[in-house]
């Protein structure tokens, strides 16, 4: 069979592949600590699960406009003026089905074959791929791990060409958690746009940084038409599994996206849109409610990790992942690498975590804290009985 080569262009996505592993293992009754999920524990507030029976209820059950209901885009457009600080329009606004959706759509109307597209190192697992289907190609450019991941700027200016198209930006970052200071932005946005850049602002995890407000990018230039702001239900209200995620920007780019969702999805669930107009304009509270408990955890996590000798974990300013580096242990000859431990952490201590090598870095691991802290506890005991 042939199947067409862009599909050999991408690498399934491990994160997933990860989850669906502990899925299996809990089924066969195994005490599975799963630290490699993407999503938070929490269940999706109250107030957003009544608006979803509500739209049942009322038979908002029908496609809707392929770029979202004018209630959610209203809820959007509120939303980014309240916590952003923005001022857009409907026209400024498409709804997806989740931010990877958003950012798949985006790279589809802006990348195409000789295009490069700049992306700092360590990745989330579907930027290579998302630019790779395009045909551009994706370039890695390498960062500070003890300042957040803010970029290396002599790389970055390196890394430049007469074929650079884009730059995306994840800050707050998956995997390291990294959030860069107002000047590695400033600075990163002033070389994009000498440069004449698209620049991606990826802020799914805006509402997770513990220790400095968010700003969200496009504060820093409001005049660029070349930023598209990418934004998510998913992390900030646990509804990953709703799948609602919105771009916000430059209305032709919108519109090109709105076309080519038009000819794939049509639109997204009539029902999440409902739930997410409720998430967006509703009661706030569970937001500082979640965001307090993930701040404990991250505390929690880097101790323990450091108080491993060999291992090393800069404290991520947000989100709910820990990055370390087992460099130590590789030198100590404690462990032979870093996937070769993840998968004896796996299969002798049943605790499932994420290779850094799937995010560009071969000796960091990806923790996620998205768990009680009873459970990161036992997980550790299990990682630090491996490694006796
Ligand atoms: N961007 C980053 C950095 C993520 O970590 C994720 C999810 O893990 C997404 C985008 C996509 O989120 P969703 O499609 O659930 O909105």
């Amino acid at each position: 069979m042939q199947i067409a080569d862009r599909i050999s262009r991408i690498q399934p996505s491990i994160t997933l592949e990860m989850t669906a592993k502990a899925a299996e293992l809990r089924s066969q009754g195994v005490d599975v600590i799963n630290l490699s999920v993407g999503e938070p524990d929490f269940d999706t507030p109250d107030n957003i699960k009544e608006a979803a029976y509500g739209a049942i209820k009322t038979g908002l059950t029908k496609y809707t406009a392929g770029a979202g209901t004018p209630d959610l885009k209203n809820a959007i457009i509120t939303k980014l003026e309240r916590d952003n600080n923005l001022q857009f329009q409907a026209n400024n606004i498409i709804v997806s089905c989740g931010a990877k959706h958003s950012l798949y759509n985006a790279c589809q109307v802006l990348f195409q074959k000789n295009d490069e597209v700049i992306i700092f190192n360590p990745y989330w697992v579907s930027f290579p791929d998302f630019v790779s289907i395009t045909g551009a190609k994706p370039i890695f450019v390498g960062t500070n791990a003890d300042k957040q991941y803010e970029p290396n700027f002599d790389e970055l200016e390196k890394a430049l060409s007469k074929n650079t198209k884009g730059i995306i930006i994840n800050s707050p970052s998956n995997p390291t958690g990294g959030v860069w200071s107002n000047e590695a932005i400033q600075r990163t946005l002033d070389i994009a746009k000498q440069k004449k850049l698209w620049v991606f602002s990826d802020e799914c995890y805006e509402q997770l940084t513990y220790d400095s407000s968010f700003t969200s990018l496009q504060n820093f230039d409001l005049n660029n038409t070349q930023i598209l702001t990418f934004q998510s239900c998913s992390k900030t209200y646990s509804m990953t599994g709703w799948r609602i995620g919105y771009t916000a920007g430059n209305p032709e780019v919108i519109k090109a996206m709105a076309k080519l969702q038009s000819q794939s999805t049509s639109c997204p669930n009539s029902i999440a849109q409902a739930a997410a107009t409720e998430a967006l304009a509703g009661d706030q509270s569970s937001v500082l409610k979640m965001k307090n408990k993930f701040k404990k955890r991250r505390d929690f996590i880097i101790e323990s990790l450091n108080s491993i000798d060999g291992i090393e974990c800069e404290m991520p300013g947000g989100t709910f992942y820990a990055f370390p580096s087992f460099e130590g242990l590789i030198k100590q000859n404690k462990i032979k690498n870093v996937s070769d431990f993840c998968f004896k952490l796996l299969k002798e201590k049943s605790v499932v975590s994420v290779p850094g090598k799937s995010f560009g870095s071969d000796n960091n691991i990806r923790f996620s804290d998205a768990i009680s802290s009873k459970r990161i506890n036992l997980a550790i005991q299990r990682m630090k009985e491996l490694l006796k």
